[in-house]
This record gives C-alpha cells, sequence and structure tokens, in this order.
C-alpha cells in the first residue's frame, strides 16, 4: 500500500479490486525473476514510451465517499415527469426484473455467448427477445440487439442497399423521422456515398431511382400513417422498404410485415428499461424471409448437442460473419444484451395481454389530452396518433415553461409547436396539468369525444408471443425462478476467472454498479432542458478529463456506445481534418493482418479503402512492408491503425518508429485503445504518437460486459482532431450542437452507465491505476511462465515477457494428435472455467488474460487445469484414448450423462471432476453443440414446447 493513501479508515478500494495481495504478488514476482512491479514493468515496456510523470487524478476516495459524491451528482440531476417522447420514455421495471436480473452480477457480469454450453441461459432470454421482436413486428427473424435505434436505422439503409435490386445510391427518408435519427443518418450516409433524399410521406414518392424507402411507423409528430400504398410503390420500383418502429405501439397497430416492411428497425427501450439519461438501451432489427443471411450483429438459434438435446447458440456467425474485413457490411461487435434480455423479460413478465393494456392505457390518456385540447380549442397537427400529439399553439416557449412549472417536460418543436407523448407512468393528474399548461381557458368549446386515434385499416388483428414462455410467469414467484434458472445454467464472473485476451473481464464493483440504477441517473430523460441535467453534465466533464489524462490526448467524447462505434468517429474525425485542409484524396487506411475485425468494417464505413500490412512472423507489424505500402499511398495516405500492445498481447518496440513514419507520410495515427489495461498509469498514447484512440470502458474501466453489452467506447484525439469530434443537434450544451455531426443517438451515448468508469476511477486514484495495470501484466507474465512448459508460447517480446495477455499455440499439438483447440476450450468447461480468446487473432490459438482482478488462487487453479488437460493430450499421443473418444473431444460433460448407459473409455469421475471434487462445481446443462446443424436448419425465434419433450 503506498504511503500517501488518502483513506486513513477501512480498506482502500485497489485493495479489492486488485485480486492479489503483497505477499502474493512477491511470489509471482519471484517465480517469473524479478524483484518488483516496477523492475518487471520497466523491463516489459520499452522506455521510449513510458510516461514519467503520475496522472495529474483525485486523490482517490473510498467507496463510501465515492457512493457520497455520485448521490450528490445524483441529486443534482432534477428528474420531472418527461411527456418528450422522440424514442425515449418512462417506463416501470418490474422490481423482480430490476433486481435480478439488471441489477444481478450472474446476468450483468456475463460474456458475450461464444461459448453456448456455458451460455444457454442468456442465450434463451435473448431467443425471447427476438420473438418479441419478430413477433410484434411481423417478420420472421431478428437479431439479438443493436445499438441504439438511429445506428439501426442506419444499418437498415445499409441492408437494403445490399439487398434491393435497384443500383442508385439515392435513399428516400421520411422527413417525419425523429430527429437524432435523421443527424445520425445525415453522419453516416456522406462517408459511404449515399444520397438522402427527404420525403413528405403524406404525398406520393418523387420520382427517379432509389434503393430504399426508410418511413416511420408512427411518425416523430405521432402521426400513423398507412405505408401499403407507399411501399407497394417502393417495391415496383425495385426498391426495398424499412420502417422505424415502436414495439408498444405494434401491440395495436398493424405490424411492419403485414404492410410491406422488408426490415423492421426500432428501440426496446420502453419495454421496461430505464431511459438512462439516452442509454443503454437495445435497438432491434428484424427482416422478411430471404434476408436472414444480409443481418448485421448477432443472431441466435437453435440447434442441438452432441446427446441430440435441442441447444441454443449464435446462428450464421461463429466469427461475426458480418465483420468481414474489407468486405464488411457492418462493424457492430458489441450490442446490447443486457438491456436486450431486460426487454424480452418485461414482454415475459407481462405477456401480450399485459403489453395490449399497458399500450392501450398509453393510447387512452393521449386520447383524453387530444379530446381535451380539441374542446379547448387546440389545433392538432397529427390527424392519427398512438401516444404522441403536436398542437399549435401561440407560444412554445411559454407552453414548455408552465409545464416545467408544474413538474412535466414537454417537446418544444418550433415557435408555435409543442409536442407531448404519453407513457405507462402517465396519470390523469398528468394529463390535466398537461392540458392546462397548453390551453387554460376551459370554457366555450363543444365537448369533443376523441375515442381513438388509431386508424380503423391498422388495427392490429393478428396474435403475438403465443409461445408459452409469455403465459407461464405471470406470478412473481414464477418469475424470480424462472430467472434464478437461466442464470444458474451459466457461467459468468460470480462463478470464476473469464480469461478471454482482449477483453479485460475485471470486477464490475458493487459500488460502481449501484448508482446506475438510482433515478436521479436511471429516470432522467435525454433531451431534458440544460438546467434539469447539472449532475450528469459534472460527471461527463470530469470523465472525460480523467480520460484524456490517462490517455495523453487534448479532448475526448464519450457518444460512441461501443468500441466499433469508437473506432468510425475517430476515423471520420481523420477524414473530416484532410477533407478541410484540402486532402480528400486521402483515402487509404492501412490495417496490420492481426487486427480485430472492427478495425477494417470501421475503415470501409468510414468511406476508406483498406490496405492490409504484413505481420511479421513474431507477430509485430512488419515494419518493412508498413513503410513499402506508405510510399505506395503516400498521396492517398490518410491513416494506420494499429493496437497497442498489439493484439498478440506484447508491447512492440517499434511504435514509435511506426508513428514517425506514418506521420511523414501525412497519415494520422489510429491507436485502437482495447488493450489500454496494459498501458493506463504506464504510457499514454496520445504521447508516444497516437493521433487518435478509442477506448472500451467495458473492458479497462469496469462497465461489465452484460453478455454482449452494453458497452462505452469513447473516442479521445489531439488537439488537431478536436474540432471533428462527434456533436449533436439536441445537445443539452448549444455550443455542442454543431459540428461532425453525431455518431450517437443520444448526445451522451450510454450515459447511464457512466457512473461506473467514474466510480472506477475516481476510487482507484492514480496510484491504484498504476498498480491494477502492472499487476495485469504481472498476472499474465506468472501465466505465461507457468504455462510454458507444457503449452508453447506464441509471441514474446525481446526480453521474454508479455504484456497484460498471452497467448498459448495449440496447433503442433493438434497436428500431432488432432486435439484441437475446441476441445481445449470445452474440457475447461469440466474444470470449471470459461475458455480463453479462441483463435484471435492466430488460428488455433487461445489467448489468456487474466486481469488484475484474479487472485493468484485462481490462477493457480487455472494452471492446474490446462496441465492437466495437457496429460491428456499427452494420453492421446501415448494411445490411452483416440481423440475421438477423448474426455476433450466429449467435453463438456452433464450431470445427465451420468446416468446414461456410459461407453467411453474413461471413467465417469474423470469426466466430471477432472480436478478433484470441488464444492462449488458448475455443471453445463448441455452438452458440445453442433453448429453446422444448426445454421442448414435455421430458427432464431422460441421453437415450439414439442422439440423439449424427448
Ligand atoms: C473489443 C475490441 C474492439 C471492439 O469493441 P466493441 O466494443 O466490441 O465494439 C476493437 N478492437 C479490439 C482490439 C478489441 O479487443
Amino acid at each position: 500500500m503506498s504511503s500517501n493513501d488518502p483513506t486513513p479508515f477501512g480498506t482502500p478500494f485497489s485493495e479489492r479490486h486488485i485480486g492479489s495481495d503483497a505477499a502474493a504478488q512477491a511470489k509471482m514476482l519471484a517465480e517469473i525473476g524479478y524483484s518488483s512491479l516496477d523492475d518487471l514493468m520497466a523491463a516489459a515496456v520499452p522506455a521510449g514510451i513510458v510516461s514519467p510523470e503520475p496522472l495529474r487524478l483525485p486523490p482517490a476516495a473510498s467507496e463510501a465517499e465515492a457512493l457520497a459524491e455520485l448521490a450528490a451528482l445524483a441529486g443534482r440531476n432534477d428528474v420531472g415527469v418527461a411527456m418528450i417522447g422522440c424514442g425515449y420514455h418512462p417506463t416501470i421495471t418490474p422490481p423482480v426484473i430490476r433486481r435480478n436480473l439488471l441489477e444481478a452480477p450472474a446476468w450483468y457480469t456475463a460474456y458475450t455467448p461464444y461459448q453456448p454450453e456455458i451460455s444457454q441461459g442468456r442465450l434463451e432470454a435473448l431467443l425471447n427477445f427476438q420473438t418479441v421482436v419478430g413477433d410484434l413486428t411481423g417478420l420472421p427473424t431478428a437479431n439479438a440487439s443493436l445499438l441504439d435505434e438511429a445506428t439501426a436505422v442506419v444499418e437498415a439503409i445499409l441492408l437494403m442497399r445490399r439487398a434491393s435490386r435497384s443500383k442508385s445510391p439515392r435513399v428516400l427518408v421520411d422527413a417525419d423521422t425523429l430527429p437524432q435519427t435523421l443527424a445520425v443518418i445525415g453522419t453516416r450516409a456522406e462517408a459511404v456515398g449515399l444520397e438522402v433524399e427527404l420525403v413528405d410521406l403524406d404525398g406520393p414518392l418523387p420520382e427517379g431511382d432509389f434503393f430504399g424507402l426508410l418511413a416511420s411507423y408512427p411518425g416523430c409528430s405521432g402521426e400513423v400513417r398507412d405505408l401499403r400504398p407507399l411501399a407497394d410503390d417502393a417495391h415496383g420500383r425495385g426498391a426495398a422498404v424499412a420502417v422505424t418502429c415502436d414495439p408498444l405501439a405494434l401491440t395495436l397497430l398493424t405490424p411492419p410485415g403485414e404492410i410491406g416492411a422488408d426490415i423492421a428497425v426500432g428501440s426496446t427501450q420502453r419495454l421496461g428499461v430505464p431511459m438512462f439519461y439516452g442509454g443503454p438501451h437495445a435497438a432491434f432489427i428484424a427482416v422478411r424471409e430471404g434476408l436472414e443471411r444480409h443481418l448485421p450483429g448477432r443472431l441466435v438459434g437453435v440447434s442441438i448437442d452432441a446427446s441430440g438435446q435441442p441447444a441454443y447458440r449464435l446462428a450464421l456467425q461463429t466469427r461475426e460473419q458480418h465483420i468481414r474485413r474489407d468486405k464488411a457490411t457492418s462493424n457492430i461487435c458489441t450490442a446490447q444484451v443486457l438491456l436486450a434480455i431486460t426487454a424480452g423479460m418485461y414482454a415475459v413478465y407481462h405477456g401480450p395481454d399485459g403489453l395490449r393494456r399497458i399500450a392501450g392505457q398509453v393510447h387512452a390518456r393521449t386520447a383524453e389530452i387530444a379530446s381535451e385540447l380539441e374542446v379547448r380549442g387546440v389545433r392538432r397537427v397529427n390527424r392519427h396518433f398512438f401516444d404522441t400529439v403536436v398542437v399549435e399553439v401561440a407560444d412554445a416557449v411559454a407552453v414548455v415553461a408552465r409545464a416545467r412549472a408544474a413538474g412535466i417536460l414537454l417537446r418544444p418543436v418550433d415557435a408555435t409547436h409543442v409536442g407531448i407523448t404519453c407513457s405507462e407512468i402517465t396519470t390523469a393528474e398528468h394529463v390535466a396539468t398537461v392540458v392546462d399548461a397548453v390551453e387554460p381557458r376551459t370554457d366555450g368549446g363543444v365537448m369533443v369525444q376523441v375515442g381513438t386515434g388509431i386508424p380503423a385499416a391498422l388495427r392490429r388483428t393478428s396474435a403475438f408471443l403465443e409461445h408459452p414462455v409469455f403465459h407461464r410467469h405471470r406470478s412473481e414467484t414464477a418469475m424470480l425462478r424462472y430467472l434464478r434458472a437461466l442464470s444458474d445454467k451459466d457461467y459468468a464472473l460470480d462463478r470464476g476467472m473469464i480469461p478471454l485476451g482482449s477483453c479485460t473481464m475485471k470486477l464490475n464493483a458493487t459500488a460502481e454498479m449501484e448508482p446506475i440504477s438510482w433515478p436521479g441517473f436511471a429516470d432522467m430523460h435525454p433531451l431534458a432542458p440544460l438546467e434539469d441535467v447539472a449532475g450528469y453534465r459534472v460527471l461527463v466533464e470530469q470523465l472525460e478529463e480523467w480520460l484524456a489524462e490517462i490517455t495523453g490526448y487534448a479532448a475526448v467524447s464519450i457518444q460512441p456506445n461501443a468500441g466499433s462505434q469508437g473506432e468510425l468517429a475517430g476515423l471520420l474525425a481523420i477524414r473530416a481534418y484532410h477533407h478541410d485542409r484540402g486532402e480528400a484524396r486521402r483515402d487509404v487506411c492501412l490495417i496490420p493482418s492481426s487486427a480485430h475485425g472492427t478495425n477494417a468494417a470501421s475503415a470501409v464505413l468510414a468511406g476508406f479503402r483498406v490496405v492490409v500490412v504484413a505481420s511479421r512472423e513474431d507477430g509485430t507489424v512488419d515494419l518493412d512492408d508498413l513503410a513499402a505500402k506508405c510510399a505506395e499511398h503516400t498521396d492517398r495516405l490518410a491513416a494506420v491503425m494499429v493496437t497497442y500492445p498489439s493484439t498478440h498481447g506484447v508491447y512492440e518496440t517499434g511504435i514509435t518508429d511506426l508513428c514517425d513514419l506514418v506521420h511523414r507520410h501525412g497519415g494520422q495515427v489510429y491507436v485502437d485503445g482495447a488493450n489500454l489495461n496494459a498501458l493506463v498509469g504506464i504510457a499514454r498514447p496520445g504521447t508516444f504518437g497516437g493521433d487518435v484512440s478509442h477506448l472500451n470502458l467495458h473492458k479497462t474501466f469496469a462497465i461489465p460486459h452484460g453478455g454482449g453489452g452494453p458497452g462505452v467506447g469513447p473516442v479521445a484525439v489531439a488537439a488537431h482532431l478536436a474540432p471533428y469530434l462527434p456533436s449533436h443537434p439536441l445537445h443539452p450544451v448549444p455550443e455542442q450542437r454543431v459540428g461532425i455531426g453525431p455518431i450517437s443517438a443520444a448526445p451522451y451515448g450510454s450515459a447511464g452507465v457512466l457512473p461506473i468508469a467514474w466510480a472506477y476511477v475516481r476510487m482507484m486514484g492514480a496510484d491504484g491505476l498504476r498498480r491494477a495495470t502492472q499487476t495485469a501484466v504481472l498476472g499474465a507474465n506468472y501465466l505465461a511462465h507457468r504455462l510454458a512448459p507444457h503449452f508453447p508460447l506464441l509471441y514474446t517480446a525481446e526480453n521474454g515477457l508479455v504484456a497484460h495477455e498471452c497467448i498459448v499455440d495449440l496447433r503442433p499439438l493438434t497436428a500431432e494428435t488432432g486435439v484441437s483447440v475446441d476441445d481445449v476450450a470445452k474440457r475447461l468447461i469440466d474444470h470449471g472455467f470459461h475458455a480463453p480468446t479462441m483463435s484471435f487473432p492466430v488460428p488455433g490459438t487461445l489467448m489468456i488474460e487474466p486481469t488484475e482482478s484474479e487472485d493468484l488462487a485462481e490462477l493457480d487453479r487455472f494452471v492446474a487445469a490446462m496441465v492437466a488437460i495437457r496429460g491428456e493430450i499427452d494420453a492421446v499421443a501415448a494411445g490411452r484414448w483416440s481423440a475421438e473418444d477423448s474426455p476433450l473431444r466429449h467435453a463438456p460433460h452433464t450431470a445427465a450423462c451420468l446416468v446414461e448407459e456410459w461407453t467411453a473409455p474413461y471413467t465417469r469421475e474423470e469426466a466430471v471432476f477432472p480436478s478433484g471434487t470441488p464444492a462449488g462445481k458448475y455443471w453445463p446443462p448441455v452438452r458440445r453443440i453442433e453448429q453446422a446443424y444448426g445454421d442448414r436448419n435455421l430458427v432464431c425465434s422460441c421453437p415450439p414446447i414439442s422439440d423439449f419433450e424427448n
């Protein structure tokens, strides 16, 4: 513990966050031959990049102090009754779901379900989500979530372009679309050469070719239009049709799939997910038959396991097929799994009747407002409506102010129009208050009763959510047990280590998590006026400032809501910079062959041409090839994207030369910051040569992975790129409204989870953060050292050290014995571990990242499991078993398999207790899952219950 520790009472948080104490660290250091953490780092990190100065951050706060500060900030956010609409609605998260899902570590500390055998619970929950989306939209195949509604619309537009017969670059976009969606379309379309034309859907479609039509249903004005004639016209002219829609409205409205939509997108926020000041929320995308193989994002499907039982897994995309490097169609990696599951469970708990009742009540309140205002002679702009009316007033500012004084937030559309949107929480008193705020004069009008705002031709007649899962969990007891039963099937950080290289699965501390569901953070509408969000503004400003200090950059924007979006924002900044300097010709982006798939995908979506740079035998970027490519493209060089430390987990010594070289050719250096856990407090990308980086707060800064999202991917830039950070037309701070445009739907992206990263930095302090980095590097080197006698290590730097992760190479053993990297990964499940990252960045290898949060006992348990597995591989080599009939190939083993006829050439004990009989044995619920079967027989919504009967 450092001498200047500021918390005299209790244990400093950093000692809770870092898994090993001084004695354990001394043991690990002795094992690898170093006398101190500082010695180790001096040997591991190239001297030229080390920052001599400690980070200038506030002294570490204790958990109690940080929580008190956050409570004060939450208190400065004024929670009004938001009737702003615009894609964000107050909703009631059922407490049983809030506490046992959203706030439950078994759910939020899980990883993306790439290892389906240990992810059956969340895969089933995601299949529920897909079924909800598919049923409500009337389209057969939905994915497992996208990042937000605006970016989902962009994905839909790009999908229409791929799928439509028309070769035109023109897309028609409903002028009555949410303003933030229009703005994000604007940012994204220009980069990839799309021509966007806004159209008034009350008239006919314009002449000329177009590849797609995007319509809003209902529109931003609240209007509900019958889209059938327009869809027919568009189809007749060879174009595709996408509809952005509201899932709650679709319980009452004819679904998009029945009125001609090929694609439906939208947000499931109002299905029980707090507004979170803009995010995180799960967006959705659903497509008609024939388009399923074009879907971006992840898709859950049904397959069978080795014993023939149905089982869930990610379909069609074991390796994220849409992120196909330079042929990429989407860069989405981390999505919004935790929020998708929350929305899915809201539908499970309420069932179709409950959802229809909630929607009916929302609609009835809206009709009351419409009637009352008609009585008072106020003109309504939209004829039809579900939950929103826009009315004409003499002075919109005065009306909004009157409502706000009474605690209600309305939407000022322009000087003479106000938007009013009802939600699940709207009461009769709210209706009365709003009506009085709009038009206090009550006399004189004729009694009008607006019965319904939904046109007769668009009343929903088709059933939805008929599957038993949406009918069986109506009591709280049943719901509680369903959530428990699902999470019991899964392996998350609450059970043991998840040593996934590149993913940094560290502690998500309870003190960091608690504040996010406080009303002062959770219940804020992203378009609330500036005066109401003082707490959030301080939180965001401080976090951006701390992240700038940690990375050595001049400015940071937390708007991007995943790493992939941070990449895109950073590349768009580079693009705008070159354009402003009259160098628009610079369009080549150099990317090493070992890069993460999102890098190339983001480059394509930013309008760049990808040129691949070779990696050397030792995993480092081939600087000779880089020099050759720089020379070849010198006039057109826009940027290089490198990950540091490299995706191979080593601190490359050539990084400063690389930066110099690219700068000499007029290019910008993008440093992918996903591996920042090896740098924080040690070296700063903005100081050692980077112009721009994205960070992954869901990796380095303690935001939980949520089973595949939420994430936050801030973009950090040097001063010359600061003018090109994301802006937002609806930003609460006027100066941030104009600029390059938004990359996310909400001005502050996934604002609701920022208190987690804020608390992490606040409680660790500069010293704690540096020690976390050092301990992460120590842990990786300790594992590398202990595993090296048993498995060949792929890469180390010159001194034999790795950074914060290490790669073991199974290819020689596979060649010799037939035991594959898959077999090792699945056998680790029998030992009670989540597999390391498989076959990235090198096929046939495992990349192991222990993080600073794991203690020595857990590291040793992992080593013992790997050594035991090596023993089994040797037994295959020695002919004791064939690879096909080994415990490796048959892994994982379930409890059920023990009571079946036993024919394996090893014992039941060897099968399920390969490392003794631990008290907390994790039992996988299924045997190894067949991928190919599920892809041949694609089922992506809840399968009929009969599939599960023997
Ligand atoms: C995780 C990761 C990304 C992408 O981040 P997402 O939040 O999943 O979009 C990009 N690059 C690297 C090296 C990563 O590890």
